[in-house]
């Protein structure tokens, strides 16, 4: 499989390349040159196949020969080394839990993968170290540190917005040693990701250190957040129409889901549902593409108005907004209706959930109360463990949450960071640190 860049102005390149580049010379995403569709008779029976057959099945095709059976086995078998549970938890509403990998947010999935995938690619690096170069809403930092955790021979450098990331999230980033360096910025998401972008493009940087990304735009990141889309419908035993329901920041978990529908998953419809930062539920509206400031939110992994992603879904539906349409609906909810939902669950069912996944809930509950059949299996995407954002959740469930034992061990380390509030002391920093 060839990588094309959303630019246009690359060459086409290998799967390899798109890892280590991150982005592609003339700064597009990178984007499979070809559309792969799954054998029908491999869809109709994935009930019957082993987990880690229909994670080969779903992303072989985009890597081809570039990484041996065995060995994509065996990423496969590290990265999807937890339970995914789908819970019923009310009349045609289903959770799927993503949360019970080692930082208890969906993201390990990809950041795993993608530092197996680096690992297995490093020799092309030469001479030069391998600088991991990463901005988080929250997080991306902490799966990204503990994807790396074996690969020790690869740095890793964080960046993330000082006081918008809740204290597990925080610990999670700041407390992994020296193989990880945590960078405190003071300013959002959107001004990480914008010194992260203006590193790549430094000539001066480029030739001193190897950098690479592991934002959700690397394709590692990106395809194998499908496998869970599968192996969600590999739990559906009935035949009702399939809408998943994915809490969206950047957009790059729900273009996983899209490109599953792509290669033959039946999956009827999606709802990209978001917090106040609503780009894309207003221009789904309207089809004006107007992002606004970034607003702060409970839900703070969304806190992104421009996500980076959804060109690469744009490219899915041929830029063709009535096929977009027709395909996702997009709603956005305030911090009042997504506490309000914590509580109702927990009061109804004892469910306990994040706001992330709170958000996932009210969308596919929106998107049924237009609907005249309830003939449909609507799976909300619990992105995030309730503990990561212990202080709002126990606040509004009035009632205290136990931490889990894989997080005890860290609560008491000391957080180790350094504090930024320019791209020039990012610079300075880069360009100074061991190598
Ligand atoms: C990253 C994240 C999201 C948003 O996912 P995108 O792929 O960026 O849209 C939602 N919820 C949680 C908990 C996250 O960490």
């Amino acid at each position: 499989m060839k990588y094309i860049s959303l630019n246009h102005n690359s060459v086409p390149t290998s799967f390899r390349k798109a890892v280590i580049n991150g982005l592609a010379p003339d700064k597009g995403l990178y984007f499979p040159e070809k559309e792969i569709n799954l054998p029908k008779h491999f869809i109709e029976s994935i009930k019957d196949i082993d987990d880690k057959e229909i994670c080969f099945e779903v992303i072989n095709k985009y890597i081809g020969d570039e990484i041996p059976k065995s060995k994509l086995l065996n990423i496969i078998e590290k990265t999807v080394s937890f339970k995914i549970p789908l819970k019923k938890i009310e009349d045609s509403i289903y959770s799927l839990e993503l949360f019970h990998g080692p930082t208890l947010a969906f993201k390990d999935i990809g950041a795993k993968f993608m530092a197996s995938c680096l690992d297995y690619f490093k020799e092309s690096y030469l001479s030069k170290k391998i600088t991991v170069l990463v901005a988080t809403s929250g997080d991306t930092g902490g799966a990204v540190a503990k994807g790396f955790a074996e690969t020790k021979d690869i740095d890793v450098c964080i960046l993330y917005p000082k006081g918008k990331i809740s204290e597990v999230q925080e610990k999670q980033i700041t407390t992994n040693g020296s193989y990880v360096n945590a960078i405190e910025v003071d300013g959002d998401f959107d001004l990480c990701q914008s010194m992260v972008k203006k590193a790549f493009n430094d000539e001066e940087i480029n030739r001193k250190i190897a950098l690479t990304s592991a934002n959700s735009i690397n394709v590692a990141r990106w395809l194998p957040q499908m496998f869970y889309f599968f192996l969600a419908l590999k739990k559906i035993k009935n035949k009702k129409r399939n809408v998943f329901s994915v809490p969206s920041g950047n957009f790059g978990n729900i273009c996983a889901g899209i490109l599953s529908k792509s290669m033959g998953l039946p999956i009827d419809h999606f709802i990209a549902s978001t917090n106040i930062n609503d780009t894309i539920p207003r221009y789904i509206k309207d089809g004006i593409f107007d992002p606004h400031n970034t607003k702060r939110t409970i839900s703070n992994a969304m806190d992104v108005s421009d996500p980076s992603n959804f060109i690469r879904i744009q490219k899915i539906y041929n830029n063709d907004l009535q096929k977009l349409r027709k395909n996702i609906s997009g709603y956005s909810f305030n911090d009042n209706a997504t506490k309000d939902t914590i509580f109702k669950l927990y009061n109804s069912y004892g469910y306990i959930i994040d706001p992330h996944s709170s958000i996932g809930y009210l969308g596919i509950k929106e998107y049924l109360k237009n609907l005249q059949s309830r003939e449909v299996n609507g799976i909300f995407i619990s992105t995030a463990h309730a503990i990561k954002f212990k202080s709002i959740v126990e606040k509004t469930i009035n009632t205290e949450l136990k931490y889990p034992r894989s997080l005890k061990k860290i609560l008491t380390k000391e957080n180790i960071s350094t504090s930024i509030d320019s791209y020039s002391e990012l610079k300075e920093f880069l360009l100074n640190k061991p190598q």
